[in-house]
């Protein structure tokens, strides 16, 4: 199955009404992993790479590893870029060879944001790299954040305005936009309000594929519900990076219960069954099982 476009597996979740997960990847064992789990799920993927995560890997040391993973996948893998902010990033991203780049301009006002997504638009188009943009304001920033110190918002003022998202829509040429409607990056310590509405609303007026950023640890009900609204799109990673964590340290706890040894390859092993298991989790919820 060959590397696959963003825009290709939008389209096919546009038709059929389900969201594709994009999972960060930062070492061998998520990247194979989730292609682990896309297989066994026999459902599409999009495997991501987060410019906040280029101090864990280098771009240039990982992208050749997730593309190889993903061209000899048995099921259609975007490899993507999450979060390019810096220009160079996002350009060095796709000459090594990703399908798609987010570029997040989301803290800008909408006539810079809509100028800096079209500048990375033009190159990517000219390369058959597809393009995920972003308006509104995320709770906490990628790579998680202090809730906290999260201050009183009104949603109106954070929240992607529908208006504005036509706006952006009708002046750039971009294959998914991600929406801001109450998700947060990271773990949630309390239950999210989501504005459904609103999703929905930005829906009918865009017809765009839309992306949830911070889908790590909602509950099915809102996920399914996402979906309906026009959610194509699904970031997760925080939920399952946790939860990695946890089982390798009850793991290692139940060894040394046990006066046993544990081994640094041991660990490779566990995170591999771990992170396989949680995204066919996710695959069933997300409806992209069975759509490879
Ligand atoms: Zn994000």
């Amino acid at each position: 199955m060959p590397l696959v476009t963003l825009n290709e597996l939008m389209k096919d979740a546009e038709a059929k009404n389900y969201a594709v997960g994009a999972y960060n990847v930062n070492n061998l064992e998520l990247i194979r992993g989730i292609i682990a789990a896309a297989e066994e799920s026999q459902s599409p993927v999009i495997l991501s790479f987060a410019e906040v995560h280029i101090p864990l890997v280098p771009l240039e040391v990982i992208a050749p590893i997730i593309l190889e993973a993903a061209r000899k996948a048995k099921v259609p893998v975007a490899v993507h870029l999450d979060h390019g902010q810096d220009h160079r990033i996002l350009i060095r991203a796709m000459k090594l060879g990703f399908s798609s780049v987010m570029f997040d301009g989301a803290h800008l006002q909408l006539e810079e944001n809509i100028r800096r997504t079209n500048e990375i638009s033009k190159i990517a188009k000219a390369l058959g790299v597809s393009v995920e943009a972003e308006l509104g304001k995320i709770l906490r920033p990628e790579g998680g954040g202090d809730e906290e110190e999260e201050e009183e918002y009104d949603p109106d003022d954070i929240y992607t305005n529908p208006k504005e998202a036509k706006t952006f829509i009708e002046n750039t040429n971009i294959d998914a936009l991600a929406v801001a409607y109450g998700t947060a990056h990271g773990v949630y310590t309390k239950e999210p309000v989501l504005d459904f509405n609103r999703l929905q609303l930005i829906k009918d007026i865009t017809g765009m594929p839309l992306v949830m950023h911070g889908g790590s640890g909602l509950d099915e009900a809102a996920y399914v519900k996402s979906i309906q609204c026009g959610i194509r799109k699904l970031n997760y990673y925080s939920n399952m990076a946790f939860e990695v964590a946890n089982t390798i340290q009850s793991k290692l706890n139940a060894n040394s219960d046990q006066n046993k040894k544990s081994y640094y390859h041991d660990l490779s092993k566990w995170a591999m069954e771990a992170i396989q298991e949680d995204i066919v989790r996710t695959m069933r919820i997300f409806g992209s099982a069975g759509k490879a």
